[in-house]
């Protein structure tokens, strides 16, 4: 990058928010997601809406490619500066601008960390459910740029149940503001569900209006043993065609159990298939009812049911849920997750299926996930220096697809297409829809400066 252009940005943000040493520039060149790492040719760190506007324009001015992180969590490579360029940092747009308790929504910048929002609308009494497992460090940008979903998923919807309004620069440095603080709202196109999902390909995005909820008034959280994973996929979707929703209803199998155990030690039965995560909230007495019919259900597929006793004991489960990806990838060097979901009543085909690949192909797939959403998060351990074994993770990937859209699946629950499914998402979605997504994408960003070399490619 010229010394010129580095100066710009530099007199936009000053000198200490701009990055441009290999060291600082490699923090930036990989996400969650394991590919060959990138280097950006900048990295800046806008600490208001009016510098925001000034890198957009310059970008758009010089063609410069132009890549928005939050926390760089995302599995699918959305971070990743393909083009190098200028990674936008949005870290520094962290301020929770306005709690409303009356209209119950509220008012956050992009860069804005999960679980900092959860804390501050508790504490008001109310719930903000989206909670993707990494919500101790993902920002709120990054999860309306994925549509991200979690554990609270089944029964409350994923992130764009909760987004009602967003403010966001396009491409000609414009400042866009889509939705507002009304329920109801059908005043012109509907932008939150435009930039919902757009992994940093229509804009900037630096401000939410989310909704807020009041939190249910009980819990009763279980864990479920099995001896074979196909009864505990069984009973999600008995569960689920009894037409109860659970608040979750999560899956772990043998091997993701066995790891959680050994680096938790939270006394994990080592020896079951499979454990089901089951927690149901709401009124007492439907929780109660609701109670009954689940554990008929559980016991009549040979599920061996426990309760959480206390708030600690709960808080334990949860944790083991949370700590499996973490788990998992202390085993090997190299861990890629996949995102495969598939209808609920065919989580127990798509368990058998994933065991199968996984034998075939000779490699470790631990597998977690979301089951009452049909969310699977088949987990490959393997060592990217291993050509060998990486052609057969490739080769295995590329049938867990196959499979997922044989099963009327899709290639993402959550995680983005970015780089990682973009070869795939023909496909799913055919080349009439791939062909509208690019007028959409071309006329947005005339100079493609988003993100480029994503999704679309
Ligand atoms: C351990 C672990 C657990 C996870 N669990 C879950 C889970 O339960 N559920 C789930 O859905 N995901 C999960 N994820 C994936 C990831 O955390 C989510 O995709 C998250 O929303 C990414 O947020 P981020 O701030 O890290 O965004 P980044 O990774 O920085 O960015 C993600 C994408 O959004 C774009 N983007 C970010 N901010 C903006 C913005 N302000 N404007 C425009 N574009 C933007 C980026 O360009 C990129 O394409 C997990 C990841 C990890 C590592």
């Amino acid at each position: 990058m010229k010394k010129s252009i580095v100066k710009d940005f530099e007199n936009i943000v000053g000198k200490e928010h701009c990055f441009t040493n290999p060291l600082d520039l490699s923090f930036y060149s990989y996400d969650a997601y394991p590919e060959r790492p990138i280097f950006p040719d900048i990295v800046v760190q806008p600490t208001n809406y009016e510098q925001v506007e000034k890198i957009v324009k310059l970008c758009n001015k010089a063609s410069i490619p132009l890549t928005v992180r939050g926390a760089g969590t995302n599995l699918s490579g959305g971070s990743v500066p393909v083009k190098g360029g200028c990674v936008l940092l949005t870290t520094a747009l962290d301020r929770i601008i306005e709690i409303n308790t009356e209209d119950l929504y509220a008012i956050v910048q992009a860069g804005v960390v999960t679980q900092k929002l959860a804390d501050a609308v508790a504490e008001k009494g109310l719930l903000y459910p989206p909670d993707p497992a990494s919500m101790k460090v993902s920002t709120i940008g990054g999860n309306v740029a994925e549509n991200s979903g979690g554990l609270r998923a089944l029964k409350y919807g994923v992130t764009s149940n909760y987004l009602m309004g967003v403010k966001f620069f396009d491409s000609d440095g414009n400042f866009v503001a889509g939705g507002g603080k009304p329920v109801k709202l059908v005043s012109g196109f509907n932008l939150p569900g435009l930039m919902l999902s757009s992994e940093g390909l229509f804009g900037v995005m630096v401000e939410f209006i989310l909704k807020l909820i009041p939190p249910p008034e009980a819990k009763k959280t279980m864990l479920v043993y099995y001896s074979d994973i196909i009864k505990a996929s069984e009973t999600v979707s008995k569960i689920i065609a009894s037409r109860i929703l659970p608040a979750t209803l999560e899956i772990l199998d043998n091997f993701t159990i066995r790891t959680v155990e050994k680096f938790h030690r939270i006394g994990l039965p080592t020896s079951a298939d499979a454990i089901l995560l089951i927690e149901i909230d709401g009124h007492p007495a439907a929780i109660e009812d609701e109670y009954k019919k689940i554990y008929k259900i559980c016991r009549s597929l040979k599920g061996e049911v426990h309760i959480a006793r206390t708030e600690e004991e709960r808080d334990k489960l949860w944790q083991a849920r949370r700590d499996a990806l973490s788990s998992l990838a202390l085993l090997r060097p190299t861990l890629i997750l996949e995102d495969a979901t598939v209808p609920r009543s065919k989580v127990p085909e798509m368990m058998q299926l994933i065991r199968k690949i996984s034998k075939k192909y000779e490699i470790i797939i631990g597998t977690f996930g979301h089951a009452g959403d049909g969310n699977l998060h088949p987990t490959i351990l393997t060592d990217k220096r291993d050509k060998k074994e990486m052609k057969r993770v490739k080769a295995a990937i590329d049938e867990i697809f196959e499979e997922t859209l044989k099963l009327d699946g899709t290639l993402s629950g959550e995680h983005g297409i970015g780089i990682a499914k973009s070869k795939y998402l023909e496909r799913e979605i055919g080349l009439d829809t791939i062909k509208f997504m690019r007028k959409l994408k071309n006329g947005i960003d005339e100079k493609g400066i988003f993100n480029p070399g994503k999704v679309l490619r």
